[in-house]
């Protein structure tokens, strides 16, 4: 298969299904991962064949590493893998002297053991092939933390420091490893945010859409991106 493949986990909606459509404009064969979202996911494969791109579908949880192991090879035994997209994420918000363990779990979980299930035997492949490019979802809570949100900072602060110690160990491999860190965007995870309070902490002074993360997720996985690497770009309205 020439022509060149993504796979973005969480791919289905929010922020995810805009990188699915961005990177499927741009002329990747996108593989949409999901966990138990399969409508929205299937509903974005069909949002990318009408505009004339490819796609997959493709159910597992980022967490369950056996499930993980047995989809990329799966994918793997189809197609070289050009991109990958670490964007799965949750949040479960609460002060941490009041946290349950499995909100702290859960969050680290999905961002690390995710980042970690996912990314090595995408990984694998790519050394093989000398080539791809990985981009992981850290966010500006990862940077600047925030009250209420100890597990998902330390999550996405992980994704950031993650994402620069590989980037180092596999750029002279030819595959390049970066994150991008959206403040608040308009997604189903931020329905509950109170936006008109936090809108006060960004310059900008408004909240970002899930295409204008996508557009800077899609530039990381470009040719254009071709000396950029171990980089954390935010996308927050000048937030950090
Ligand atoms: P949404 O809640 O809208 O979507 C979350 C996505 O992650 C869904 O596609 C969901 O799949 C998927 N997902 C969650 N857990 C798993 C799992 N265990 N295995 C596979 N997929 C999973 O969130 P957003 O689109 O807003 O967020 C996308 C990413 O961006 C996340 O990493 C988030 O932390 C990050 N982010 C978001 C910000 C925002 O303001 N919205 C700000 C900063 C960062 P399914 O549909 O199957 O449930």
């Amino acid at each position: 298969m020439t022509q060149k493949t993504a796979i973005v986990t969480g791919g289905g909606r929010g922020i995810g299904r805009a990188i699915s459509l961005e990177l499927a404009a741009s002329g990747y064969h996108v593989t949409i991962n999901y966990k138990s979202g399969r409508d929205a996911a299937e509903e974005t494969l069909e949002m990318i064949r009408q505009n004339g791109g490819q796609g997959r579908t493709i159910a597992f949880d980022v967490t369950d590493a056996e499930a993980v192991q047995q989809a990329v090879r799966e994918i793997a035994g189809e197609f070289d893998i050009d991109v990958l997209v670490n964007n799965a994420g949750i949040t479960a918000d609460g002060l941490f002297v009041m946290m349950p363990e499995k909100d702290w779990q859960s969050v680290i979980d999905t961002s690390l053991a995710g980042f970690y299930n996912v990314t090595k035997p995408v990984l694998k492949k790519m050394l093989r092939a000398k080539k791809g490019a990985i981009v992981s979802i850290s966010s500006v809570s990862g940077i600047m933390g925030n009250r209420g949100q100890v597990n998902y900072s330390a999550a996405k602060a992980g994704v950031i420091g993650a994402s620069k110690s590989l980037a180092a160990e596999v750029a002279r491999m030819g595959v390049r490893v970066n994150a991008v860190a959206p403040g608040l965007i308009e997604t189903e995870m931020t329905r509950d945010a109170p936006v008109d309070t936090i809108k006060q902490m960004i310059p900008m002074a408004r909240i970002g859409k899930p295409e204008e993360v996508a557009r800077v997720v899609r530039f990381l996985c470009s040719a254009d991106a071709s000396y950029v690497t171990g980089e954390v770009i935010s996308v927050d309205g000048g937030m950090a």
